[in-house]
């Protein structure tokens, strides 16, 4: 199965819904970052609800960060998405380890603890919205689902899963936002409702063979799917915008750096890369 994203309406758009599946997105972001397994469930699950909130976006320079802060080992989670399925994320912490909990699955509550859930939305021109809550578990979805409910008024149900391979690598990962409508009936609620209730878990369904697509058809009725787009890791860095950012530290800052004759380094955290400038190459950008 290829990484792609879903979104469309059900009951006859009583409900909005997004779907996602990202294996490959997300073993990306491992590679990148030598992600420890429950690193890897953390920010895999987050890379998800990125992707997903991202192409909640209007205009396509909308931009969504998530980031979380908690007391627990990873410390902090930080992920951008576009409104087209590009999606960057790192941890605080990329090896954290801890005994799985009693149902065997990866403690990520425990990994993240207590803290504060941000979503800012960036649309270019206006200040960026800024949206807060605490974290209710750490386990991200139920986070996000809380989010949606306090400060978007919006009842939401988030799942999100990421499956770890005995080599460490992604099995599988994926994760699904449903969204009910203002002039939703209750009996397409309480339908959705029980329906959930006895749903397993996103990566359980797919590890019996079903897409994003089958699991939004067991759970919602006249399922219409509006639009399909492939989904993957991306870093937008450049050199032409590490140069911008070295040229928006100023004249002085950049002469000081001349002056003390030796090559700077800088590093993008979102893929890793190491950028290097030359005091030649340095005295050229100071000229502009
Ligand atoms: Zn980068």
């Amino acid at each position: 199965m290829k990484d792609e994203m879903i979104r469309g309406t059900a009951f006859g758009d009583q409900i909005r819904f997004f779907a996602a599946y990202t294996k490959d997105t997300v073993d990306e972001a491992r590679q990148i970052h030598d992600l420890s397994p429950l690193c890897t469930a953390a920010l895999g699950r987050l890379l998800t609800a990125g992707l997903m909130m991202g192409a909640m976006g209007k205009d396509e320079s909308d931009i969504i960060t998530l980031k979380i802060d908690g007391d627990g080992p990873i410390k902090s989670l930080t992920v951008t998405a576009d409104p087209n399925g590009n999606v960057k994320g790192l941890a605080y912490n990329n090896h954290v380890d801890l005994p799985l909990r009693e149902d065997g699955h990866l403690d990520v509550g425990r990994g993240i603890g207590n803290g504060m859930l941000s979503v800012i939305r960036d649309m270019g021109i206006k200040e960026p919205y800024v949206g807060q809550t605490l974290l209710h578990s750490g386990e991200i979805a139920e986070d996000l689902t809380y989010y949606f409910a306090e400060s978007e008024q919006i009842p939401t149900s988030v799942a999100l899963g990421v499956l770890i391979d005995r080599d460490r690598t992604v099995k599988h990962s994926g994760g699904f936002i449903i969204q009910v409508m203002p002039f939703a009936s209750d009996e397409t609620l309480s339908l959705i409702e029980k329906r959930l209730a006895s749903f397993s878990s996103v990566t359980q369904e797919v590890e019996q063979g079903k897409s994003m697509e089958d699991i939004m058809n067991e759970l919602l009725d006249d399922v219409k799917i509006e639009d399909r787009m492939a989904v993957r890791y991306y870093c937008n860095c450049s050199i032409e915008r590490v140069t911008k950012a070295l040229i928006s530290l100023g004249k002085k800052e950049l002469q000081s750096m001349i002056d003390d004759g030796e090559n700077i380094k800088l590093h993008c955290d979102f893929c890793e890369k190491d950028y290097e400038f030359t005091i030649d190459e340095l005295k050229n950008i100071i000229k502009c």
